[in-house]
Parts: C-alpha cells; sequence; structure tokens
C-alpha cells in the first residue's frame, strides 16, 4: 500500500524509523527486535540507507522485504542519491518495483569526504523528480523544524522544501527535535509557504547521553531548558536517563498529538523496548 493512501484513511498514523544491522549475518537476529516493533502495529516502518556502497542498499531492501512479507506491515525504503548516477539509481528502482515495494523516502544524503559525490543529483529534489517521472512509488522527503545545517536561512530553507513538495513527494517526515515550538511554527511557516501536504515529526527518544549528542551536533537540534536539565542531571546514570528521556519523549508526543499534527514518526534506533514503553503510553491517546 502507498503510505499516502494511509493518510488519507487515517486522521493520526504511527510510524517507526529502524537501520539495517551492519552484517549480513546480524540481519537474522533482528526478528527479535521487528516481532516487537511490528506487534505494536505500526502504521509504516522506514529502513534506513548508509551513506554509498552496494551492501548498504542491498540491506536495506533486504530488511525491507522482510519487514512487509514476514510481518505484513508496509515498509518505506530510505534512498540517497549524492554518490549514484542515474543507472545506479535506475537498478535500485527495478529492485524495489520487483520486490512490491511502493514507498521510498528520497534523500540527498550527507557530504562524506570519503565517498565519491556523482554529478546527476545534486538535491533531493532532483532525485524526487526522476524517481516520479519513472516509477509509481509514493515518495516522502525529509524537513527539518530548525533549518539544515547547510541552510542559509528559513526562506530558502522553505523555497527548498516547495520545490521537493512540487517535485512530488506526498508527505516530509521531519528531523528529530526536542522542542514541540519550533515544530508548530515549522508546520505553520509550511502552511504560509503553500506546503499542504502531510508534515510528520520525528521523535527520538533519550536513553543514551552520548548518543543523543553525538545526533544533535549533526543534526543541529536545540535542547530546551528542560530537556538540558535531563541530561545534565542524569547523563552518568543509565537508568535514570532511561526514565527521565522517555518521560520526557511522552510528554513530546501527548503534546504533538493533542495538536492538530498527521502522525508521530518515532526514531526507534532499533531497540523494540522503547518502542513498546512509547507504544504503551499512548494507546488510548492516538
Ligand atoms: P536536500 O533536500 O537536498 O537539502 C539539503 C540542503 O540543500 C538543504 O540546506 C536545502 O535547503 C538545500 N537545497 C535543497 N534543494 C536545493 C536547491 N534546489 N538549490 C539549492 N539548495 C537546495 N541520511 C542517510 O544517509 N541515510 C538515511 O537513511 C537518512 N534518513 C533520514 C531520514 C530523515 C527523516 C531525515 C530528516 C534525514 C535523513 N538522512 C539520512 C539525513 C539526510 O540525508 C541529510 O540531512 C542530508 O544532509 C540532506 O538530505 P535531504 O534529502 O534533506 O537534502
Amino acid at each position: 500500500m502507498r503510505i499516502s493512501e494511509i493518510y488519507e484513511k487515517k486522521s493520526k498514523t504511527l510510524s517507526f524509523e529502524i537501520f539495517p544491522p551492519k552484517k549480513d549475518r546480524e540481519l537474522e537476529n533482528i526478528d527479535e527486535t521487528l516481532s516487537v516493533l511490528c506487534e505494536l502495529k505500526p502504521d509504516f516502518i522506514s529502513v534506513t540507507f548508509g551513506a554509498g556502497g552496494s551492501s548498504n542498499c542491498n540491506r536495506t531492501i533486504e530488511l525491507a522485504k522482510k519487514i512487509k512479507y514476514e510481518y505484513n506491515v508496509e515498509p518505506v525504503v530510505h534512498l540517497t542519491c549524492l554518490s549514484y548516477d542515474r543507472a545506479e539509481i535506475d537498478e535500485f528502482s527495478r529492485v524495489l518495483n520487483a520486490e512490491g515495494i511502493q514507498n521510498v523516502l528520497a534523500l540527498r544524503g550527507d557530504r562524506n569526504p570519503n565517498i565519491e559525490e556523482k554529478d546527476d543529483f545534486k538535491h533531493a529534489s532532483d532525485l524526487i523528480a526522476y524517481l516520479k517521472a519513472k516509477n509509481r512509488f509514493c515518495i516522502a522527503g525529509a524537513c527539518y523544524p530548525e533549518c539544515h545545517p547547510e541552510s542559509e536561512n528559513r526562506v530558502t530553507e522553505m523555497m527548498h522544501l516547495r520545490g521537493k513538495v512540487n517535485a512530488g513527494a506526498e508527505l516530509l517526515l521531519s528531523q528529530l527535535f526536542f522542542d514541540n515550538d519550533c515544530f508548530f511554527r515549522f508546520v505553520e511557516d509550511c502552511r504560509i509557504a503553500g506546503i499542504f501536504v502531510p508534515v510528520i515529526p520525528g521523535i527520538m527518544p533519550v536513553i543514551n547521553a552520548a548518543q543523543i549528542k553525538r545526533m544533535v551536533t549533526m543534526c543541529g537540534a536545540s535542547f530546551p531548558a528542560r530537556f538540558q536539565k535531563i541530561i545534565d542531571r542524569y547523563e552518568d546514570n543509565k537508568d535514570a536517563l532511561f526514565d527521565a528521556g522517555m518521560s520526557y519523549a511522552l510528554s513530546q508526543i501527548i503534546d504533538l498529538l493533542t495538536s492538530d499534527i498527521d502522525g508521530i514518526h518515532l526514531y526507534t534506533m532499533n531497540n523494540p523496548t522503547v518502542a513498546r514503553k512509547i507504544c504503551e503510553g499512548i494507546r488510548n491517546v492516538i
């Protein structure tokens, strides 16, 4: 099923993001995680894509197939384009079509000095337009409530985001953030800019301080004071950080759900306990 159809039918969705294991043999152990995640009945699960290298995309597709055919949940395959040419994207699309995978999150990908960039696709919108012209995928794009780190300002960022939607993105999945007001302002700006597709907030519960700091240095999300206090007080106390981080994420999600948003996309970090606890906390509100 195309996930755009899910958004047409449901007022609020719940979805998860997972990443493929680094080694092929670990793919066999992912069932433990998947069985818990899929029991929670997400509307879809998106599978990340490593930057560059065919073994990366193979593992992403293998995992997406598993989700679709063994667990009967709709997968969304992430696909980056900076280090691929048209022929490689065509081959990737061919495999997706052959496997019956209908949903793609089309991304530019981060710049990496160790991976060669090719000339065919400079921006995610180039990939979206290309995929759209040749396939029947439902295409999602990424968005950044606190601006992409390379953006000059919010106005040009919005123009480029509108370009992505005009090229064919049917929904937008957001970068993680910890301040809901940023997200609400961002959605308002999207609507003012004429972007009317669903904008789904990405939430990542904090369970590991080192990991979250790394993520935030990379993606530029700001820490509200209430959240910073949790990090400062509990970063050296694993169990306390888990409890406080889960509680913060839950309160963020409930605030989003009580506002007029289209769904929640949970960055699970392949941790089924986190996903289960979040789902238990919102069972009666979503
Ligand atoms: P773009 O939309 O191309 O934007 C990148 C920058 O270029 C922005 O500053 C934008 O304003 C600017 N820009 C866009 N269009 C134009 C234009 N026409 N002219 C000039 N400037 C322009 N990375 C991975 O490697 N694998 C993953 O699986 C992955 N999953 C992700 C999932 C989500 C939900 C998100 C939010 C990000 C994900 N990323 C992933 C990270 C993503 O690849 C990076 O953030 C990357 O730097 C930008 O990708 P993009 O698709 O947003 O790029």
